[in-house]
C-alpha cells in the first residue's frame, strides 16, 4: 500500500532511490528467461522501489525500516542468475547492492571485499598483486561477488579449484540481519555454508573474501576430434595425465553453428574441447590430444585471442552455450542441467546423444568436487511444453543422472532436493519475520505452515 511505501521512504530519507517503474522492473528481472516455464511464472513480477545503498550503514537503515513495516526485500547484484533467484514474487523493495563495492584488502591468497563489488573489477584489482580469483562465471563483467557467492555453485576455474563451497574458496561473510533492530554477523571457515546458495533469503551479505591463487597464463586452446566419444575420453583422461588446466568443454559439432567468430576452427565436421591450459602443460596436452586422433587448431593467450577479434573460449562453455544458442535461434531453446557420478559412462552419454537426436545438443563440462573430478552436462533442449521438459528429466534421473533443475524458482526443487535445515535454521535468526526474497525456499514455507 502507498502509506506503507512513504512511511518507508521517510525511514530511509538519505539513502538513494528510484521509483521509475520502467527501472524497477528492469531491476526485479534476471536471466529467468532462457526457461519459458519460468518466463511464464515471473514475467508479471516486479518490485515497487529500487533502493541503492552507498554504505553498510544504509544497508541496515534500509533492513530496519523493512522490518518495522513488513516489507519484502529482494536483494539484487548484477542480476545476472539464471532462475529468478532476485525476482520480488512479493514485491516491495528491490536492494540494488552494486553501489557497494570497494576492495578492502589484497593479501597473499584472499581477497575482501563489499557485496556489490563486480567481479571483473576484483579480477583486475587482484591480477596487479600478480594473483587471480579462483573461479569466475562467464558473466563476471555484470556479476558481483556476493550474488556470486548467494546465487552461484562454480564456474571456469572450478576444474582446477573446486566448487564455491569447497576448501578456502570462501572463509568470511559479513551480513546484515533483517530485523527492526539489524544486527552485523561475522561468519566464517565453515560457517559460510549458512549463506552460500541460499539466494539471499537469510541475510544481506555486506563483504566477504575469496580466494586467489597465484596467477598462470592459461593458454586458450581449441582442439577437433572425429568423434563426440573421444573428445569425452580425452578430457577424462587430462586428469590423468596431471594436466594442469583451468577449463576443459567437451562441445559437439551442432554448436558449430553458434559460434560464429569460431567458424574458421570450429566446423561442423567436428567435435571439440575449449580448454584452458597451463603453458607448462602444453606438451602434454597436445601429446593427449593427438593419442585420441585429435587435432589442436588453436592455441592463444588472452591478448592474442582479443588482437584476432576471438571471444574468450568459456564463452563456449558452462552456461554461455545456451545464450550463444539463443542468440542465434531465439526462443528455440532452452536447457538442463545434469550431473554424472564418476566415473564417467560413456555409453551412457552415447545413448542420450542419440535418442534425442535434434531435440538435445549436449557439451560436458568438468569440475572439482571433494577433489575428484565430476561431469555435468548443460544441454540446450529444443522447446515444446512442460510436460515433455519433466518427461526428459524423468528419463535421465532414472538413468543415474541429477537434474539441477533450472525451471525451478526455489532453492531445493533447483538444487540439492532436500531442504538444507542450517540454511533455514539461519533464516530464522537473520531474517525472523520471512521478508527476505519470500518465495524461493520451501524449507522456509515448510517452517510457516508447521
Ligand atoms: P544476482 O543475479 O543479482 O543475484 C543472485 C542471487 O544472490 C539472488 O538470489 C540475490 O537475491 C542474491 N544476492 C545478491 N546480492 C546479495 C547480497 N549482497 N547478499 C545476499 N544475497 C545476495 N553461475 C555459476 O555458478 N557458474 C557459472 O559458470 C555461471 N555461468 C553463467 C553464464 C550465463 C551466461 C548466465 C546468464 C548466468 C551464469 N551463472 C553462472 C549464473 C550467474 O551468473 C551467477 O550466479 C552470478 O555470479 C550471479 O551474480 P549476480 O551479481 O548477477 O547475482
Amino acid at each position: 500500500p502507498l502509506e506503507k511505501m512513504t512511511a518507508f521512504r521517510a525511514m530511509i530519507a538519505e539513502v538513494p532511490v528510484n521509483d521509475d517503474p520502467k527501472y524497477v522492473l528492469a531491476k526485479s528481472r534476471d536471466y529467468y528467461w532462457y526457461s519459458p516455464i519460468l518466463k511464464d511464472q515471473l514475467d508479471a513480477m516486479t518490485g515497487q522501489i529500487v533502493v541503492q545503498p552507498r554504505t553498510e550503514a544504509e544497508v541496515i537503515t534500509v533492513a530496519a525500516a523493512c522490518a518495522k513495516l513488513r516489507i519484502p526485500l529482494t536483494l539484487r547484484g548484477g542480476g545476472t542468475g539464471n532462475y529468478g533467484q532476485c525476482v520480488p514474487m512479493e514485491g516491495g523493495v528491490v536492494m540494488e547492492m552494486t553501489k557497494l563495492d570497494r576492495i578492502i584488502e589484497i593479501t597473499p591468497g584472499r581477497v575482501v571485499c563489499e557485496a556489490g563489488a563486480r567481479i571483473e573489477k576484483v579480477e583486475h584489482a587482484v591480477a596487479e598483486t600478480g594473483q587471480m580469483l579462483s573461479m569466475f562465471p562467464s558473466t563476471k563483467r555484470l556479476a558481483t561477488m556476493a550474488g556470486f557467492v548467494s546465487g552461484g555453485s562454480g564456474g571456469i576455474g572450478s576444474l582446477k579449484n573446486g566448487m564455491l563451497r569447497d576448501g578456502t574458496n570462501i572463509t568470511y561473510v559479513r551480513l546484515v540481519t533483517v530485523e527492526e533492530e539489524p544486527r552485523v554477523i561475522e561468519l566464517r571457515g565453515q560457517e559460510i555454508l549458512k549463506v552460500q546458495h541460499a539466494y539471499g533469503t537469510n541475510g544481506i551479505i555486506t563483504a566477504l573474501d575469496y580466494g586467489l591463487t597465484p596467477a598462470v597464463d592459461y593458454l586458450q586452446v581449441v582442439a577437433l576430434f572425429d568423434g563426440y566419444d573421444v573428445a569425452l575420453s580425452a578430457s577424462v583422461e587430462a586428469e590423468t595425465r596431471g594436466i594442469e588446466s583451468f577449463l576443459l568443454t567437451v562441445c559437439e559439432r551442432r554448436f558449430s553453428r553458434f559460434y560464429k567468430k569460431f567458424a574458421d576452427i570450429f566446423p561442423p565436421t567436428h567435435d571439440a574441447i575449449f580448454a584452458m591450459v597451463a603453458p607448462s602443460s602444453l606438451n602434454a596436452y597436445k601429446t593427449l590430444v593427438a593419442d585420441h586422433g585429435g587435432t589442436v587448431v588453436l592455441v592463444k593467450t588472452d591478448a592474442e585471442m582479443d588482437a584476432a577479434g576471438l571471444p574468450p573460449v568459456w564463452e563456449c562453455g558452462w552456461n554461455h552455450t545456451t545464450l550463444q544458442a539463443l542468440k542465434v535461434e531465439p526462443g528455440i531453446w532452452t536447457y538442463l542441467q545434469v550431473a554424472y557420478e564418476p566415473p564417467l559412462d560413456f555409453a551412457l552419454c552415447a545413448r542420450q546423444l542419440e535418442r534425442y537426436g535434434e531435440e538435445i545438443y549436449w557439451h560436458h563440462e568438468t569440475a572439482r568436487m571433494g577433489g575428484e573430478v565430476h561431469f555435468f552436462a548443460l544441454p540446450i533442449v529444443r522447446w515444446t511444453s512442460k510436460d515433455r521438459m519433466y518427461e526428459i528429466i524423468a528419463e535421465l534421473e532414472a538413468e543415474g543422472c541429477a537434474i539441477y533443475d533450472p525451471h525451478a524458482i526455489t532453492i531445493e526443487d533447483g538444487g540439492m532436493k532436500a531442504i538444507d535445515t542450517t540454511q533455514i535454521d539461519f533464516k530464522r535468526e537473520a531474517d525472523p519475520h520471512g521478508l527476505m526474497n519470500p518465495g524461493k525456499t520451501r524449507g522456509w514455507s515448510a517452517e510457516m505452515a508447521r
